[in-house]
């Protein structure tokens, strides 16, 4: 069949939020797609044109999404799966080769993973350099994984002294779980840990707010937020935040 072999997918990071931060070689993608796939408040910071299809879904159907998007690819579409920041951190990337390996007819397609800018870089960023040693991230929220899995991973990254960044930190369907995430950091970090919550990163409802392990309260958080809890070393320094790059 004739254009089968022109079609390619490519999975993109849009950033946080702002156009500023959109990566060229993004850009680029969109630019040359026929197609457009993805979770409806992503795939509408995709300016629509002639020739551009936008195929806008619920967050609830990952899998449907990166069958669709296989598909289309398959049929010589042009398609460019969008995610938030990075595609590869709590995104569509990992999706799409779940789907695959369902569709291994589709192994010989041209697919790409194009790089963005994750939420906990761009948070930091803003915040100066809390996470400047080691660090993880940990996605907070338990439609993937039993929320004891959770708890245990915020434990023992707090007993090595990491740095953390805590991805859907907190939403309306599961409230009391941050208060939980924070009672652990209490068991485990002294008082005065600062931690940061990133809210909208630059977007116009951008807010920072940094705060000691005392002072967080579970509702500075929500599903738009990023937090960074600091390491034991982490501190202030002037307006900024920062963790220093050597450790004891
Ligand atoms: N792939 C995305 C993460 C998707 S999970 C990335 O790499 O950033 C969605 C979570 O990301 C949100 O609940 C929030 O914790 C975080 N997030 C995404 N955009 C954000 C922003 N602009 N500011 C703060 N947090 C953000």
């Amino acid at each position: 069949m004739k254009g089968e072999d022109k079609g390619w997918l490519v999975v993109a990071g849009l950033g946080p939020g702002s156009d500023a931060l959109v990566t060229p070689e993004v850009t680029a993608a969109l630019a040359d797609a026929t197609d457009v796939v993805g979770y409806i408040p992503y795939v509408a910071r995709v300016a629509p044109r002639d020739g551009l299809t936008l195929h806008p879904s619920d967050n609830r159907v990952e899998m449907d999404r990166a069958q669709h998007a296989l598909d289309m690819a398959a049929a010589g579409r042009r398609v460019v799966v969008v995610s938030s920041g990075d595609p590869g951190v709590f995104a569509m990337a990992s999706a799409i080769f779940e789907a695959l390996e369902a569709m291994p007819q589709y192994l010989p397609l041209d697919i790409r993973i194009l790089p963005g800018i994750t939420a906990m870089l761009a948070a930091a960023a803003r915040a100066g350099a809390p996470l400047g040693h080691d660090f993880c991230a940990i996605n907070l929220s338990d439609n993937l994984k039993p929320f004891a899995t959770v708890e245990k991973r915020v434990a023992l990254a707090a007993q090595g002294d990491f740095a953390m960044a805590f991805y859907n930190p907190r939403s309306a369907s599961r409230p009391h779980q941050f208060a939980r995430v924070l009672e652990v950091l209490r068991e485990h970090c002294e008082p005065t840990r600062l931690i940061t919550f990133a809210r909208a990163v630059s977007t116009p409802d951008e807010a920072l707010k940094t705060v000691t392990l005392a002072e967080a309260v579970p509702e500075m958080a929500d599903m738009r937020t990023v937090v960074l809890v600091g390491n034991s070393a982490t501190r202030r320094i002037g307006r900024h935040v920062y963790t220093p790059r050597s450790a004891l």
